[in-house]
């Protein structure tokens, strides 16, 4: 099997490019070939790199076009994680028939791991595993649908939903794989119909990140970038397996390690990412904040903290030294398994090699203590006085390729794009940016709910299931859509099938049929007690990939690149905002949706090649997003300022990002001194010319050349105590050179700068502040004539205030290995209603000690990624290439562990965990988990407690690699602060099979 489809550009007339490229294409790689060098590299993200020289030729952005041969080049983005590997991908005659790593991209150098170099696989193949066209459930087998009926019968049955149970009965699990502009519209849909309750990953991957960072300093986003560990002295990996995860971030991790970086793993796993580390410490899983403050320990009896730094820019590093000198280095072995001179040496390392960084991912954000973890790795580099530094920094890994920008602008239950917050203000600027009228959307919502964060992502089953009185919304959740989502990425999994049943409405929008299609399908269990919901109706939508689609996406550093749309959509698939649109027809507000109103119409419609409409995408990130994002900056990413980037990946600087100079030849536009992706925030409007920001509160830099400083945004002043920074410490050139609040109309007048503004300007800007001006006045002042920030500038916070622990606390997981630490290390109390539901922590805490779960479950189980598959699998698993690589799931076991229960390596076993639910995977053993820690990676369904669900998913739409998922079998748990789901600590047991 070729890479490639046959074509008949071979016996035709060519171009030279033409020419060039069907040579090539002659020349590609087999299966076989293929394998080996996907396998020899797995982990370290150079498969480019071995390519033979005659098909590493630069493709070049253009077209040559002969009477019966079409060859051109389209530049893409990798669609599996967040680092942003580009792609260009040969399309001939309309068909994608090759494609390369972009060698001059600053972020993937020409390389490409497993995953990003068999995108092209998505559906190319004859044999595709994708969701062909609409189907409905009927009889337990799903069967085909026309569009037409498919959304009349829907829509009807959502409106019929809405009457009897109003809009909150809806709850839309929107994608962390939508681009900016399909996230944001997403948002605004759910708004339109009438509620809060929307969710996508970021909920289950870093949301404990978002709120935990965003808390200390201003934003919930990594402040540094993948690149700029090319800068670190010190590189520490706690709660990240980037090799897998993030395999081409390890170009700039070996990089650094080269240059003379001390590279340290931390991690109850040795991990691929463990094995190119200079040092690897295993911990116990869930004892983060244990380790880390027993790393400040060390820092502040050695004095080895940066005391001018803290004095200046950091607010209460004395209460959290109180706590922190508790954890003697006796504590801190017992919580956490490691030694004192283990710890000493990864905390000097920190210390002496500055500057340092730490690197997390799911590892630190997956607990029901995740937001107190991400706070205190924050602390400690407040107290290394390593934020706003290159080189330093809290480099968060992202997982999907857009979870960043999902996030930033997309279908929050908290927020309206750009994290403005739920209150009738930001409503009213969302309303004025949409050109929608306030009081219309007031009056879709139901009374009261329009300013209550809805339900989440990871707790939809208990909006389902839970008893009406105790949640906070009129109606149980009725009806879900799965826009994009695994549902076996999420916890419960035997809980979250009884909650599909009792659905009136499921809708999957996917261009794989996922899990879902196959859950929703499969009956019940023989002995389960419930009765399923005899009038559901279950749906399959096919919606487009981002190769069939244009638009921008935010890569974890927080670099925006622009995807052009490879090919038209496969199959009878729609894009996402298409099938929005569609929607939005049906259920009455098309107009709304497009921002008709006064006779101004905001989003173009655009007639696709199979005749149906969608909104521009250009239109959505030029008018709504980069027209209404003040707050973080995604103002001056304009569609031609991005394009220009795409063309010209060759300027920008590998270490810095900077571009070095050079214009655009298609456009003219002046690329000098922006940084690529204009990462944001990326502040003013584009005229502003604002560069993007490269290191966030980077204090040595101007405000226009990227620079920065902590965020004023909880006030001035903490019982007596100033909370701005202290004199002199402000972004370099300042007019204000000591700390002040957030800028308003208010402000500027006293200043005296409010003539500054111009006439329009200062109409728009009369009673507004940085945020809610639509002029850009105020910040174009702000930042270009006074080089000040406009979201003030104010000291980071060791201590909140509005956390339910002010200083980050290690507490017990809920089902802790070590109930003798229970006592001492306690969960919270259970909550009444926690983003509308009653949330459970001590209760089952307790329940897990009395109950000896620990003495019957003696394993912790934790699970992880693999490079060859991404999220919940269903995409990568379908992909051939991909298949090949990894067939199976399995149980990573230690070899006495192992040895105790009769296990032997390959052989299949049950894992058992307190819910009830086993799964049948093969063990492999293993001196990578200690004896009493055993590892499941989660990419895996389509199996259920033993048995192939293959009848359940539609005929020919199954992935090729079917397994069992971890998360059939884990347990309940969640933050406190954000209800992330919890799991990388649980308990089980493992049984030969
Ligand atoms: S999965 Fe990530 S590292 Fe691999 S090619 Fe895609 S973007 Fe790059």
């Amino acid at each position: 099997m070729l890479l490639t489809r046959k074509s008949s550009a071979g016996v035709v007339p060519q171009s030279r490019l033409a020419r060039s490229l069907s040579g090539a294409l002659a020349r590609t790689m087999d299966r076989r070939a293929f394998l080996k060098r996907s396998g020899v590299v797995a982990g370290a993200g150079a498969f480019a790199s071995q390519l033979p020289f005659n098909l590493i030729g630069k493709a070049e952005a253009q077209q040559k076009q002969t009477a019966e041969s079409k060859v051109e080049v389209k530049r893409t983005v990798c669609t599996h994680c967040s680092v942003g590997c580009a792609v260009d991908a040969v399309v001939e005659n309309g068909v994608w028939v090759r494609q390369e790593p972009v060698f001059d991209s600053p972020l993937n150098l020409g390389s490409h791991c497993a995953k990003g170099a068999s995108v092209r696989e998505h559906g190319m193949t004859e044999h595709s595993h994708r969701l062909k066209y609409p189907m409905k459930l009927v009889n337990g087998k799903y069967q085909r649908l026309t569009w037409d009926q498919a959304l009349d019968e829907i829509s009807k049955k959502m409106l019929k939903i809405r009457e009897e149970s109003g809009p909150d009965a809806l709850f839309i699990v929107g994608s962390s794989k939508h681009s900016n502009e399909q996230s944001e519209l997403l948002c605004k849909w759910v708004r339109l119909w009438g509620s809060n309750n929307t969710d996508h990953q970021a909920r289950i991957c870093h949301s404990t990140t978002v709120a935990g960072v965003a808390n200390t300093w201003g934003y919930g986003a990594m402040t540094n970038s993948y690149n700029d560990e090319q800068n670190s002295k010190c590189i520490l990996f706690f709660g990240s397996n980037a090799a897998e995860a993030h395999p081409v971030s390890m170009l700039h991790t070996l990089h650094a390690k080269e240059l003379g970086a001390k590279v340290i793993v931390v991690d109850p796993r040795f991990t691929r990412t463990a094995a190119k580390a200079d040092m690897y410490f295993r911990s116990r899983s869930g004892s983060d904040v244990a380790f880390l403050w027993g790393m400040l320990y060390h820092i502040f009896k050695n004095g080895w903290e940066d005391k001018e730094y803290i004095n200046a820019r950091v607010y209460g590093m004395d209460k959290v030294k109180e706590e922190v000198m508790k954890w003697t280095p006796d504590v801190v072995k017992d919580v956490t398994g490691l030694s004192e001179q283990e710890v000493r040496t990864v905390a000097e390392a920190m210390a002496k090699n500055r500057p340092s960084t730490i690197v997390w991912a799911m590892g630190q954000t997956q607990h029901t203590n995740g937001n107190a973890i991400v706070r205190a790795s924050c602390i400690l580099q407040l107290a290394l006085g390593n934020v706003g530094v290159a080189g330093g920094g809290t480099n968060i890994y992202r997982g999907h390729d857009n979870v960043q920008g999902a996030t930033d602008v997309g279908p929050n239950p908290d927020s309206l794009p750009g994290y403005y917050g739920l209150a009738e203000g930001s409503f009213k600027h969302w309303c004025r940016v949409w050109n929608v009228d306030f009081e219309w959307l007031k009056g879709r919502f139901a009374p009261g709910m329009m300013g209550k964060p809805g339900t989440t992502v990871s707790r939809w089953i208990d909006g389902v299931l839970e008893k009406n009185d105790l949640i906070d919304q009129d109606s149980n959740i009725r009806a879900m859509f799965f826009w994009g989502h695994a549902p076996n990425s999420q916890t419960r999994g035997l809980e979250m099938k009884m909650a599909m049943d009792k659905l009136d409405l499921l809708v999957v929008v996917d261009p794989y049929p996922s899990a879902t299609a196959a859950m929703a399908a499969m009956p019940k269990a023989a002995d389960a007690k419930y009765d399923p919901n005899p009038n559901r109706d279950v749906y399959l939508l096919p919606a487009a990939t981002q190769f069939e689609t244009e638009g921008s996406a935010t890569a974890s550093n927080r670099s925006v690149q622009w995807r052009e749309k490879v090919i038209e959509p496969l199959f009878e698939s729609r894009s996402d905002h298409a099938i929005m649109y569609a929607f939005a027809q049906k259920l009455g507000f098309a107009d709304q949706f497009l921002g008709k109103k006064d006779g101004k119409q905001l989003l173009r419609l655009i007639k696709t090649a199979k005749g149906y409409e969608e909104p521009s995408i250009e239109d959505v990130l030029a008018k709504e997003i980069n027209a209404g994002s003040w707050t973080i900056g995604y103002t001056g990413q304009s569609p031609e300022r991005l394009q220009a980037h795409m063309r010209n990946m060759h300027v920008f600087d590998v270490k810095t990002l900077r571009a070095r100079g050079g214009k655009d030849a298609k456009t003219g536009y002046d690329l000098t001194g922006d940084y690529f992706g204009l990462p944001w925030p990326c502040y003013g409007n584009a005229a502003l010319k604002h560069p993007g920001s490269p290191n966030l509160y980077d204090t040595s830099k101007h405000v226009m050349d990227g620079g920065g400083n902590f965020r004023a945004n909880f006030g001035v002043e903490r019982d007596g105590v100033s909370l701005l920074a202290a004199d002199g410490s402000a972004s370099k050139g300042a007019d204000l050179p000591f700390g002040y609040p957030e800028f308003d109309h208010v402000l500027l007048k006293k200043l005296g700068w409010w003539e500054e503004l111009t006439e329009d300007e200062r109409k728009e800007a009369e009673g507004k502040n940085w945020k809610t001006d639509l002029s850009g006045g105020i910040q174009r002042v702000v930042l270009k004539n006074h080089g000040c920030h406009p979201f003030g500038n104010a000291k980071a916070r060791a201590v909140v205030w509005n956390f339910p622990d002010a200083v980050p606390l290690h507490r017990e997981p809920l089902y802790s290995p070590r109930p003798d630490l229970v006592a001492k290390f306690p969960t919270h109390d259970d909550v009444k209603v926690l983003w509308r539901l009653p949330t459970l922590f001590k209760s089952v805490q307790d329940k897990n000690v009395a109950d000896k779960v620990a003495e019957k479950f003696p394993l912790i189980l934790t699970s992880g990624r693999l490079v060859e598959y991404e999220g919940g699998g269903d995409e990568t698993r379908s992909n051939p290439w991909l298949a090949e690589l990894q067939q199976d799931n399995y149980v990573e076991i230690n070899p006495k562990a192992a040895a105790d229960r009769g296990i032997r390596n390959n052989e299949y076993v049950w894992v058992k965990t307190p819910t009830g639910a086993r799964l049948k995977v093969k063990a492999k053993v293993t001196e990578g988990v200690g004896p009493d820690t055993v590892f499941v990676p989660f990419h895996f369904a389509g199996w259920w407690q033993g048995v192939d669900m293959l009848p359940y998913y539609p005929e020919g739409a199954a992935p090729i690699v079917r397994g069992e998922a971890v998360n059939t079998a884990t347990t309940y748990g969640y933050d406190r602060v954000t209800l992330m789901q919890e799991t990388k600590t649980t308990l089980c047991q493992v049984e030969r099979a």
